[in-house]
């Protein structure tokens, strides 16, 4: 399996399953689904192509600092790598997203806080939205740029900082037509897939508050073990000395054909 049919399978389920959940009256919070995809990609048969590294959850009262659940990591060591931190929301009642303009601590929105993490380590702050099959979906909420209309690829959407900070100033605007209306908003496969994403300097979904450059030569350095239950870490450096999320995923994507870096 392939890290693109992996990302598809899994926003393909999500999608599915987030439906059903609702029929069934069950609430499923983005933490339990984030967790569920993140065992998925982990157990996933595509070693060395997609990792995920666990080192106990963001704690509690240091999401606080971070405003991130996880980051993840895009690319490979020939044209460099992109770093997003990445908050996650799941869809609730009436197609709404609860908890956009959630306080973490000090008063401070969450939102402030990702990007501002975010611009300190060089990484592109996005939202990863979870989202049921009973959303309204149509053609103005597609914008993959390489394919139409597969909406169960909307499952897990990745949209950016600037269109939640408009949904959260709009009235009415934290839904999913809104959000899904801005051509930020994407399958997350894009990231991973689509060379709009990837291969350029001037990425369409960083915003002018991403300070340092965000193209890294090298993802943080993995030392693999025989199996995943014996676990597998990033070097004991890069945790040791880089603040942040104590989740990574790391996926290994060659470049998209047709583009290079520039
Ligand atoms: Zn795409």
């Amino acid at each position: 399996m392939t890290a693109q049919e992996l990302f598809e399978l899994l926003a393909a389920e999500t999608w599915k399953r987030l439906y059903l959940a609702q029929k069934v009256h069950m609430r499923l919070g983005e933490e339990g689904i984030t967790d569920y995809l993140l065992l998925g990609i982990k157990l996933a048969p595509i070693a060395g192509t997609t990792l995920v590294l666990l080192k106990d959850k963001t704690p509690k009262h240091l999401e606080a600092l971070y405003g991130t659940d996880w980051e993840w990591w895009i690319g490979n060591n020939t044209s460099g790598w992109i770093r997003y931190a990445i908050q996650a929301k799941a869809l609730k009642a009436k197609h709404r997203y609860a908890g956009l303009a959630q306080k973490v601590k000090k008063g401070k929105k969450q939102i402030d806080v990702l990007e501002a993490y975010a611009a300190k380590v060089g990484a592109i702050p996005v939202y990863c939205l979870y989202n049921p099959a009973s959303v309204p979906a149509t053609k103005m909420h597609w914008h993959c740029c390489n394919s139409s209309g597969q909406f169960d690829q909307l499952g897990c959407s990745i949209t950016t900082t600037a269109a939640v900070q408009d949904a959260i100033n709009t009235r009415g605007g934290r839904t999913f037509d809104f959000i899904h209306s801005q051509t930020d908003s994407i399958p997350w496969r894009c990231l991973v897939t689509c060379a709009n994403y990837r291969g350029k300097t001037t990425h369409p979904l960083a915003s002018n508050k991403v300070s340092k450059p965000f193209w890294y030569k090298k993802a943080p350095s993995i030392t693999m073990r025989p199996s995943f239950e014996n676990g597998e870490g990033p070097d004991k450096d890069f945790w040791d000395s880089t603040p942040g999320p104590r989740r990574l995923m790391i996926t290994e994507a060659p470049e998209p054909s047709g583009r290079a870096p520039t």
